[in-house]
């Protein structure tokens, strides 16, 4: 309770105040009886001098036994008791007492004084009185000696009651300017500390996230400026917090676009931050990952090496790293912080596929070149070597260099059209489209090639069928390459149905064959570009024609896809959206 800086300047005030006012009064009651005792001294001083005058008339005369009456005469009028003493100690007189019964005075100590020939003055106790009396004493000269001692006195009972009263007002006043004192004390106290105890309880808020705390500045003096200081304060505070919020934020809406997986690790190899990437990478929740060890969330000794090295060294570190299971392919940079590291993680097992891609791709375009080719170089040689000479023989060839030159070409073609399509150069004339038309057509165009190869080829449409949004040419040109396939790889007797149906707010058009099929761990290949399921089966195919049909059913807005049983058959089905949803 008495802890507070209120408590200890109302207690220093209050001793203080204390201290002073009982110096003060002691001085005065000092003062006042001293100078009341002097004052009563002087008195005394011009009585005694007075009786001492008196009686010297009676003693030059030597008419001793008067001045007892002297004295008690004397005494009644004055009021103080009047004390005649001889030269030798002898009382002659006194106003109170019968001086024949009184001891010799010759000890006293005024009286000693006076005889020594000064004025003398004590306080003490008199037997003869038996009370404490002030006394004064003075010479009594007689033809130049000194025949006795006039002495005056007074009880000090008298003096006490006298200072008594003048004590009690220097006491009472005290006290009461004391207590006027100590409350006042109290008061400015309890002023200069309130503004403080304000400041603490809005200190207070302000610790507990209640920030733009204002207080009101009542003086100008050091509280009125710690006051002034303590707003500026808290709002620099509130700008502050409220920069770092907004910075805050705009980091985090820049770390949740980023698209790498981003990891804040502190010096523990604990996650302290995690962006959205990096949860969905590692597939944990940011709330199970921050707290946990980055080997615990990544799973993965080598990455989490990665990390090691990094807050070891304090350098920044590089790596490709390939994780298991899932064969996905991570770049990770660890770069070191004051205490931890940022550890980026890039997935590229999608680049990683594409380079693989264009590797696959090129390496197949050299080899689809390399067989036209060779054909075309032994031909060409034979001819060299003499066969040209003979005409029947030299036809014959010219039409196999004719044959190469054909797939060359077409190979060529299916490759620009391939390259056109992926890169969106084709433009599509998107406008309803009869399918019943463009299957009748396609169906048509291949009739002869169908009975020539003794298979069946069928339509299934319904009567109605809803048209779709497309570009007719191009659906086709999907439909064309499908039956082409079906006819090709179906043998003689087999079937060829090509279908239509509308299906919610799609078509979907399917080219069905009984024909051998394509082995189930082959199916989800066969649109990749130069992708044939059976070499040997493959007849002149370039292994372009389902890479064009997929890119240009995409294209459409529409989606493609096979099933099939090795030995029985295919089925190749593709979507169209609908030119007028249901
Ligand atoms: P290609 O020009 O060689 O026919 P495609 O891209 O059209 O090239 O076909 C790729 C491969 O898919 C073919 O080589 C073949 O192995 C397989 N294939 C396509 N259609 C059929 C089908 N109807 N029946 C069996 N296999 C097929």
């Amino acid at each position: 309770m008495f802890q507070g800086i209120g408590w200890r300047i109302s207690i220093t005030f209050v001793v203080l105040i204390l201290v002073c006012m009982g110096g003060l009064s002691a001085y005065l009651l000092h003062f006042v009886k001293g100078n009341y005792l002097d004052n009563l001294r002087a008195q005394l001083a011009a009585q005694v001098q007075l009786v001492g005058d008196a009686c010297k008339t009676y003693l030059e005369g030597g008419e001793i036994e008067k001045i007892d009456a002297l004295a008690d005469r004397l005494g009644n009028k004055s009021g103080s008791r009047i004390t005649i003493i001889d030269a030798s100690g002898v009382v002659l007189g006194d106003s109170k007492r019968n001086p024949r019964t009184m001891e010799n005075h010759g000890n006293r100590p005024e009286v000693l004084e006076a005889l020594a020939g000064g004025s003398g003055s004590s306080i003490r106790y008199s037997t003869t009185m038996e009370c404490d009396m002030m006394y004064v004493a003075v010479p009594i000269v007689v033809d130049g000696e000194i025949a006795g001692v006039a002495r005056v006195s007074l009880p000090l009972a008298e003096v006490n009651e006298s200072l008594g009263h003048v004590n009690r007002m220097i006491i009472g006043g005290t006290a009461v300017a004391t207590t006027v004192a100590i409350l006042l004390a109290v008061q400015i106290s309890r002023a200069t500390t309130r503004p403080i105890k304000r400041l603490t309880q809005m200190s207070n808020r302000m610790a507990h996230g209640e920030l733009g705390q204002k207080i009101e500045v009542t003086s100008q003096d050091e509280v009125g400026k710690l006051a002034e200081a303590f707003n500026l304060m808290s709002a620099r505070l509130k700008e502050m917090v409220a920069l770092l919020t907004s910075e805050r934020d705009k980091m985090a809406a820049i770390l949740s676009t980023i698209d790498d997986g981003i990891l804040l690790v502190d010096g523990e190899s604990r996650v302290a931050v995690v962006n959205w990437a990096a949860q969905k990478l590692f597939r944990l929740s940011g709330d199970k990952m921050v707290g946990l060890t980055f080997i615990e969330v990544v799973r993965d000794h080598e990455l989490d090496s990665i990390l090691q090295q990094c807050l070891k060294t304090r350098k920044q570190q590089t790596k490709v790293v390939e994780t298991e299971p899932g064969r996905r392919f991570f770049k990770v940079i660890a770069t070191p912080l004051d205490s931890g590291s940022l550890v980026l993680v890039q997935d590229i097992s999608e680049l990683r596929r594409l380079e693989t891609v264009r590797r696959d791709f090129i390496s197949n375009i050299s080899h689809e070149l390399r067989t036209p080719l060779a054909s075309l170089k032994v031909l060409v040689e034979t001819l060299q070597g003499g066969a040209i000479e003979n005409g029947a023989v030299a036809r014959d060839f010219l039409c196999k260099i004719d044959i190469e030159v054909d797939k060359l070409t077409q190979m060529a073609n299916e490759l620009g059209e391939l390259s056109r399509i992926e890169s969106g150069k084709v433009s599509l004339n998107m406008e309803p489209v009869d399918v019943e038309g463009v299957v009748k057509r396609v169906a048509e165009r291949f009739k002869m090639q169908a009975e020539r190869g003794g298979l069946s080829l069928e339509m299934d449409i319904p009567s109605i069928l809803p048209r779709a949004l497309a570009d007719g040419e191009r659906v086709e040109q999907v439909l064309v390459n499908l039956v082409h396939n079906a006819i090709k790889f179906t043998l003689p007797d087999g079937k060829v149905t090509i279908s239509a149906a509308a299906e919610g707010d799609s078509i979907l058009i399917s080219v069905a064959d009984t024909g051998v099929g394509i082995p189930a761990d082959e199916l989800p290949r066969i649109f990749e570009r130069f992708y044939k399921a059976d070499k040997a089966r493959a007849g002149g195919g370039t292994g372009l024609g389902l890479a064009i049909a997929k890119h240009i059913v995409e294209a459409l807005g529409g989606k493609i896809w096979a099933e099939s049983i090795e030995g029985k058959g295919s089925t190749f089905t593709f979507t169209l959206p609908m030119a007028v949803k249901p």
